[in-house]
């Protein structure tokens, strides 16, 4: 189940989500948060979906079909988290992999301070995993250090934390799982240089696929990384602004 806004230039939101859960051999159930004015360049407008109406879509699907895993990339506004939050709250054993959207990767704004507040303290403590990059753990927390920001979100309850390091300019990324109980586990991954757009998003949503067909956290991540990488090496230039993960 995937929970995320419509960008009608189909690089991110949940065009990105139902390619990569597709192509990783599941099938998404997509509810939308938000709406968008968006191209390649940027994000001009988001309006939330009635937080109720995503209530009853929740309800009705999981009257009907299994859910193998719930993964959440922009959400509107603080209404829908709390139905998020009420939803997963009677559903524990639902692996569940936040996207903490905050921005769009051109400055747009995806959340308000309400939504960001929400997040970090009602739906993150119900996380199995979170996967900011270095900007998004910087704005989450005010901590430019991704090992302190990562910390202090768990101190508040947050699940696992994967911070990604794709927005850094080293030849290798480097990608850090922060566990809470365990010690941290690293991939070293090549940067193929570029800003792409939806790589958030096809990243947390191929993890809950692995996730979904019952891969470990480990196995999901590692899979999801060459899935990623594989699709930034074909990315379509389809507008003016960022290249496109080719996630076919
Ligand atoms: N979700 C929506 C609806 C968006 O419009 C965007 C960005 O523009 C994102 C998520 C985040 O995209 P990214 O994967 O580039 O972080």
């Amino acid at each position: 189940m995937i929970l995320s806004g419509l960008d009608p230039s189909g690089g991110a939101g949940v065009q990105a989500d139902i390619q990569s859960v597709t192509s990783l051999g599941c099938h998404p159930l997509p509810v939308l948060t938000c709406l968008t004015v968006q191209d390649t360049r940027n994000v001009y407008v988001a309006e939330p979906i009635d937080a109720d109406l995503i209530r009853r879509q929740l309800e009705c699907l999981a009257g009907d079909t299994p859910i193998h895993a719930i993964k959440t990339g922009a959400l509107g506004n603080a209404d829908v988290v709390d139905v998020l939050v009420e939803f997963v709250r009677k559903r524990p054993h639902i692996p569940l992999i936040v996207d903490p959207v905050i921005k769009a990767a051109g400055g747009g704004d995806l959340a308000d301070s309400d939504l960001i507040n929400a997040m970090l303290t009602r739906l993150f403590p119900l996380a199995e995993m979170i996967t900011p990059n270095g900007v998004e753990l910087e704005l989450l927390t005010g901590e430019p250090d991704p090992q302190k920001a990562a910390a202090k979100l768990q101190l508040a309850g947050c699940g696992d934390v994967l911070a990604t390091g794709g927005h850094g300019t080293g030849e290798t990324i480097i990608n850090v799982l922060y566990r809470r109980d365990a010690e941290p586990q690293r991939w070293h991954i090549e940067r193929i240089g570029g800003e792409y757009h939806g790589t958030g998003c096809t990243l947390a949503s191929s993890i809950a696929a692995g996730r979904a067909c019952g891969l470990s956290q480990r196995a999901a991540i590692a899979q999801a990384q060459n899935y990623v990488h594989r699709a930034i090496l074909q990315a379509l230039k389809v507008g003016e602004g960022q290249p496109v993960p080719d996630r076919g």
